[in-house]
């Protein structure tokens, strides 16, 4: 192997081809790798190929074959990468088994994954003293994971897609080599936030990324599937955030069921009722979310709601507000938080008619609180004399003092938590960012309190 290691690098195809290439080669000169005019001379090859027409795609075929008897090491990327022989099967690694690894086009990230694994990095003095994670605010037993950015909706209270633009989804193979990197760097829970979850995909229309070499259609389903693949090794938790009663959420469910992925969805419902919802212009205020609820449930008993409600929206009228108390009740949501509607300079619920004077919305807002607390706090009683797995936040002295943990029914922050009592076995002790088995005790709204066994 070279002192510095050498690519060698063949870019074949259109203009879009090379500037995949381009960008590939920014990244490998980024990191300190430099290239090699020969095979030969080169510690590994990365051929991007083209797949358009059948001499492209010789002329790939034979460069791969060059490539391989000259240097043995191969990684192969672009058009040729993502077509299927008759059978369905990927046609380089049919015809190439010994080929490293396999990406389709615009896969920067996949090919620098392949070329990490089989050439590292060489050493820099000041990115090698940032984690492989990246620099993350949350304690180190947590983090959140952004699968895209902005949104597609136009809510008329909000002012996000003005700010932030359209939704933009993130490249599958990005979300999981950072989900890979969190995990491998001690995350015991993946908390998964976009400004709408469920659209994950819409814009790239659900194009198929890599991960590994691995090709995987960038949708929610298939995401959530390959995190839990990826969570599996370390037990660790994943919980999604920000997602919206579609159908296509049902799919996931039955991954909840089977404890795959945490059996907890925060769904921003903001009102049950069809007027309400619609002079909210909210996402899926069409589909019949109790019903749907109801039918989750039913696949999966555990599953928690956390959601939360906006009271006094301009022109709810007092039967529709009713409207939504009855909702928290019907749907038993498990964590509920509400704001009582106050305008947002830009946002265009500001010029609808029949906004309600504050104290009205003061008024609702803690009505509503008042059922939500109560909702709560009796599906908590019913926990107490079960064990449960916890995580814990915070361990004092060891755990010897006890501490402060949640169980999969609790976000960081936003729901509740569960006090730990110190064990009765004074050699028993826990860590911050472990995982214990508690005996539920007592419930206090929504604390738990409970000891570890
Ligand atoms: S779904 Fe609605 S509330 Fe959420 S970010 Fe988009 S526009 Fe705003």
């Amino acid at each position: 192997m070279n002192a510095v290691p050498k690519i060698g690098f063949v870019s074949l195809g259109c203009p879009k081809a090379l500037t995949d290439s381009e960008l590939i080669l920014t990244q490998l000169s980024a990191e300190g790798y430099t290239t090699s005019k020969t095979f030969e001379g080169a510690d590994l090859v990365i051929v991007n190929t083209c797949g358009f027409i059948d001499d492209a795609v010789k002329e790939s075929l034979d460069t791969i074959s060059e490539a391989l008897s000259t240097n043995g090491k191969v990684i192969v990327t672009g058009c040729l990468g993502a077509k299927a022989d008759a059978k369905g099967h990927n046609l380089i690694k049919g015809l190439h088994p010994s080929v490293l690894a396999v990406t389709g086009p615009h896969a920067t990230q996949e090919v620098m994954d392949a070329v990490h694994q089989y050439l590292p990095k060489p050493h820099d003095p000041f990115m090698d003293l940032v984690p492989a994670a990246g620099i993350k605010l949350t304690p180190k037993h947590f983090a959140y994971l952004k699968i895209s950015e902005g949104c597609n909706h136009r809510c008329t209270f909000c002012i996000i897609p003005s700010m932030r633009g359209d939704l933009v989804s993130r490249p599958i193979g990005d979300i999981l080599s950072e989900a890979a990197a969190l995990l491998d760097s001690g995350v015991k829970e993946l908390l998964i936030i976009s400004q709408d979850t469920s659209a994950y995909g819409v814009d790239i229309k659900y194009q198929t990324g890599f991960f590994n070499g691995r090709p995987i259609k960038s949708r929610l389903f298939e995401l959530v599937h390959a995190l839990t693949e990826l969570a599996e090794p370390y037990g660790a938790w994943i919980r999604l955030h920000y997602v919206y009663p579609y159908p296509s959420v049902d799919e996931i469910i039955p991954l909840m069921a089977t404890g795959k992925v945490l059996p907890y969805l925060d769904i921003p419902f903001q009102h049950s009722h069809p007027d309400v919802l619609k002079r909210m212009r909210r996402p899926a205020s069409g589909e019949r979310n109790l019903e749907r609820i109801m039918k989750w449930r039913a696949i999966c008993p555990e599953l928690v709601i956390r959601s939360t409600f906006i009271a006094g929206f301009p022109g709810e009228t007092e039967s529709e507000f009713e409207h939504l108390l009855d909702f928290l009740k019907e749907a038993q949501i498990d964590n509920a938080g509400c704001f009582a509607y106050s305008a947002i300079e830009g946002a265009e619920a500001n010029n609808l008619p029949g906004m309600l004077p504050l104290e009205l919305r003061e008024d609702r807002k803690s009505r509503f609180m008042a059922v939500a607390q109560a909702v709560s706090a009796q599906k908590n009683k019913k926990l107490v004399g079960s064990t449960m797995q916890v995580l814990v936040d915070n361990a004092q002295s060891m755990g010897r003092a006890g501490g402060i943990g949640r169980s999969y029914r609790d976000a960081p922050e936003i729901d509740g938590i569960v006090r730990l009592i110190p064990p009765q076995r004074i050699s028993k002790t826990f860590r911050t960012g472990e995982f214990i088995k508690v005996k539920i005790l007592e419930s206090h709204g929504h604390e738990l309190v409970g000891m570890p066994i």
